[in-house]
């Protein structure tokens, strides 16, 4: 399928889009993190409880993930929002790792926040800091004085930019959703708001979740973007069938 001149996309992504640049994904094998479910590491409740458990579980996956390079499924969106602009593509990411923003993309709205910055724990319009690090356990705020916690969107807590999600749901033409289960919430949701305002709906997912898409390429993100994206473009590419 070719792109139309004008047609605007908004692509998804989750886990499956990072797995190839060894970023874990906790969901794997026992899902465990020294013994902790997840659940129990990333919630406000788990901060209030024990901060210096949740900054280390942050800690050692800000580190995991500072070694980490983008693959060919992140080079090929980011691709995408060059060629077309970021009026044209909007990327979303469940991810907090950072690798569509390393790999050159103009925008990305990360819903789930990010390993690369921390902010005030009492008011979330306060200084967001980058860090790159491990976080220092004395950092406070520069504005209230209050500890500063990982920019992280934890459990019962309400997703980043969701005015922005919902507003390129609304005019876009094709939805991908990659590497994330298209039946639990945002993806499946998005999907079923894309197609009913008439969009095409397109997931790429090695295990496909049977959601609301129109069509379904059961490969890895890095096999199944760089081809979808050089015939998006109309370019030929050796790698394609
Ligand atoms: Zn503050």
């Amino acid at each position: 399928m070719r792109l139309i001149d004008g047609q605007r996309l908004v692509v998804l992504s989750g886990a499956g889009l990072s797995k190839a640049s060894g970023i874990p994904t906790f969901r794997d094998a026992d899902g465990l993190w020294e013994q902790h479910r997840l659940e129990e590491v990333a919630t406000p409740q788990a901060w209030r409880r024990d901060p210096d458990l949740v900054r280390r579980f942050y800690d050692e996956r800000r580190m995991n993930a500072l070694s980490a390079l983008p693959n060919p499924a992140h080079e090929a969106l980011v691709r995408l929002q060059h060629a077309l602009g970021r009026r044209r593509v909007t990327l979303i990411t469940q991810n907090v790792d950072g690798l569509l923003e390393k790999a050159g993309a103009i925008e990305v709205l990360a819903m789930h926040g990010s390993l690369w910055g921390v902010r005030c724990e009492r008011d979330e319009a306060h200084p967001h800091l980058q860090i790159a690090g491990v976080q220092s356990p004395g950092a406070r705020c520069s504005v209230c004085g209050a500890p500063l916690r990982p920019d992280i969107v934890w459990f019962g807590e309400q997703p980043q930019a969701v005015d922005r999600v919902t507003e390129a749901l609304e005019r876009c033409d094709v939805f991908l959703s990659v590497g994330t289960s298209g039946l639990v919430y945002p993806a499946a949701g998005f999907a079923l708001a894309a197609r009913a305002r008439g969009a095409v709906t397109i997931e790429v997912n090695p295990e496909p979740s049977g959601g609301a898409f129109d069509e379904v390429i059961a490969k890895p993100a890095e096999e199944a973007l760089p081809c979808l994206v050089a015939d998006w473009l109309g370019e030929a590419s050796a790698l394609c069938p």
